[in-house]
């Protein structure tokens, strides 16, 4: 630890400087936002002494009594909030406000678009935290000592937050840290008791923590107290969670969400359980946010809940309550039945850890399940900004994968939009009596699977088509076999099989179709045999297509390959994937597929077999080796058209 005795210049990191910049003009029309970041990080300093104090009660030093003090001084233009918990070292300070240290700062920073409004929402998903002080200081002083360090160990930071911060050591009597605010000319208004009362009450009011405010004195009670001695609490100091639900407003639910997940948007749904007496005991306050957070899809995305023991706060972010899928749910579990003294590596195989694990999850998936029905509009919030992490729920969870199935969504061939509404249960009561499997096309785009050649005779028959367009749904499909006894196929794969789609046709019809088919599969056997020694290696089979009605030609994958989609997936993220060649089709009834079987010259059915290849990987989403060649191929026979 450094031993610096005079004042020290430091430059923010450059992000900060931004940040701040930011925080200060787009949350211009939120100012009161301050006070609460500012109380909640003394909460939570309060939190982290708590939970230190555990092992080591010397931490307390004289004083074990939490709490946090926020007072004015009207002539000297500041608003101090105090709190006597964690408090911080000096490098301790210069890390927490002097840099960012989130993972994907840089990202988040380049996404902002300098527009006021849209960038005051992003930046309330980043989380504003300290810097929201400088909305209404022009100068902002920090005092802190850690708990546990020497009181000459106190450091004094100060900034206006313009680039550059200094820091001294100083001498400090009490553990924990004071910010002073020097308020900005023309924000007086909030050097104002009641003022100051009011945005606690809104926003702080269930604190699990006193909020200590000086006693009001004389008739209009317009003053504080001068002797300054006599404080009051201002706010109810009781968890929320722990009160009877049917006492809590949805203000309050909403409040204790934006503390709880550092996040400035109400959130979209909540749901509150207290399971007391039987074997586990504990009370759950769970919510899904309404925005996806910036770095969700980031790996090293910070999830998990807030663990409390008997009300005591012991950490934060306990991965182990949420599966991965699920790391978007934010809250708080408070339980009796783990021991005060639990530590993360205890919480890696804790038979409660698993119970608890276990019945949180289901109370999401009711909680979805319920929203689902319930407000499907709010649903497709859901869905839009947490949809593709719930897709990787069926190979993370085996337990819950019917359950989960049950909530995802998809774009589907039965409507007009690329929204994702249809649900597996809603295609099912769609399906054909005959009608065995659950269809589903994946490709590169939304666009992409709807064009596809393979959705012709599905088009035909009018049967749906489920069409995934979203990277992980090759993922998704890869884990999902079936629904509720319907097996998925992909309709990009093996071949179809019409008396499974149970087309229009009646039995005789298709008996009639299956001998028509019989002699096409005469009458093109030995064009089939030229085309695959004209493409040789580029394919694995050719044969005549039952699923084409009015292009010539597209690529399928055999039954039990990996679907091209996915080779080429893999092949984006760089991934060594051993070449799997596509099954090529021709369609029968197509002219320029008669055109190739009755092309005499060799040097011509060359290049017709290759422009029908070409064009059924163009189809695909797929990529040509060598383009210019397709070309070249292509207006050479246009021209031949010319003459
Ligand atoms: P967040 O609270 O989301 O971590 P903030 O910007 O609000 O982000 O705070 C940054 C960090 O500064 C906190 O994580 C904490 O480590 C430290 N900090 C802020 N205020 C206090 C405080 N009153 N006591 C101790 N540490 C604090
Ligand atoms: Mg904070």
């Amino acid at each position: 630890m450094s031993t610096v005795h005079q004042p020290e210049k430091l430059h923010f990191q450059a992000e900060v400087t931004q940040l701040l910049d930011i925080v200060v003009h787009s949350l211009y029309s939120n100012k009161e936002i301050f006070l609460r970041e500012l109380i909640s990080n003394a909460s939570d300093a309060s939190d982290k002494l708590r939970f230190e104090a555990l092992s080591d009660p010397a931490l307390y030093e004289t004083d074990a009594e939490l709490k946090i003090q926020v007072s004015f001084d009207e002539k000297a233009r500041t608003i101090t909030i105090s709190d006597n918990g964690i408090g911080m070292s000096r490098d301790e300070v210069v890390e927490n406000l002097g840099t960012i240290a989130k993972s994907g700062t840089r990202d988040f920073l380049a996404r902002l678009t300098g527009d006021q409004k849209k960038d005051a929402h992003l930046v309330g998903q980043f989380g504003v935290g300290f810097y929201s002080s400088f909305i209404i200081a022009d100068k902002v002083t920090v005092n802190t000592r850690r708990a546990g360090l020497t009181q000459e160990h106190g450091v004094s930071w100060e900034s206006a937050g313009k680039g550059d911060y200094t820091i001294a050591n100083i001498e400090k009597l009490t553990r924990g840290t004071d910010v002073i605010l020097h308020i900005k000319e023309g924000e007086d208004e909030f050097l104002n008791d009641w003022r100051l009362r009011s945005i606690i009450t809104k926003y702080s009011d269930h604190i699990n923590l006193p909020i200590m405010m000086h006693k009001m004195i004389g008739a209009d009670e317009k003053e504080p107290a001068t002797n300054e001695t006599e404080w009051e609490v201002a706010n109810r100091a009781t968890a929320l969670w722990v009160l009877p639900k049917n006492t809590i407003t949805d203000e309050q639910y909403k409040e204790q969400y934006k503390h709880i997940a550092h996040d400035f948007e109400d959130p979209l749904i909540w749901g509150h359980n207290q399971v007391e007496g039987g074997s586990l005991d504990y009370i759950s306050l769970l919510y899904i946010p309404s925005k996806a957070p910036f770095d969700l899809w980031q790996h090293q995305h910070q999830r998990g809940l807030k663990l409390y023991v008997q009300r005591v706060f012991i950490m934060d972010k306990v991965e182990q309550f949420m599966p991965n899928y699920l790391r978007f749910v934010r809250g708080v579990v408070d339980t009796n039945a783990l021991p005060l003294n639990i530590s993360r590596e205890i919480l890696q195989d804790n038979a409660t850890m698993t119970k608890l694990r276990n019945a949180l999850v289901k109370r999401v998936l009711d909680m979805l399940d319920k929203l689902s029905k319930d407000n499907p509009e709010k649903y497709a919030i859901f869905w839009t900004q947490f949809g593709n992490a719930l897709k990787e729920g069926p190979a993370e969870d085996f337990t819950h994968r019917e359950r989960i199935a049950k909530l995802l969504r998809f774009s589907s061939t039965h409507l007009d939009s690329p929204a994702q509404t249809v649900s597996f249960e809603e295609y099912v009561a769609r399906m054909k009596p005959e009608q065995k499997k659950i269809y589903f096309m994946t490709a590169e785009t939304f666009n992409a699977a709807k064009a596809s050649p393979h959705l012709e005779i599905f088009r035909k028959n009018n049967i749906e088509v489920l069409l995934l367009s979203d990277r992980i749904d090759e993922w998704l499909v890869g884990h999902l076999s079936e629904f509720e006894g319907k097996p998925l196929q992909s309709v990009a794969k093996g071949d179809v099989n019409l008396d499974e789609i149970g087309g229009e046709e009646d039995k005789a019809g298709k008996e009639e179709q299956k001998k028509q088919e019989e002699q096409v599969k005469e009458e093109f056997s030995g064009i089939i045999q030229r085309v695959k020694d004209v493409l040789g290696e580029q394919v694995k089979e050719v044969r005549i297509s039952h699923r084409l009605t009015s292009s010539p030609s597209c690529l399928v994958a055999d039954e039990n390959d990996m679907g091209m989609q996915l080779q080429r997936l893999l092949k984006a993220a760089g991934q060594d994937v051993a070449e799997i060649k596509p099954i090529f089709e021709l369609n029968p009834t197509h002219a320029l597929v008669n055109l190739l079987r009755d092309e005499k010259d060799m040097e011509r059915f060359k290049e017709w077999a290759q422009i029908l290849f070409d064009q059924a990987l163009l189809a695909e989403g797929g990529q040509l080796k060598e383009p210019a060649l397709f070309v070249q191929r292509m207006n050479k026979l246009l021209l031949e058209l010319v003459k």
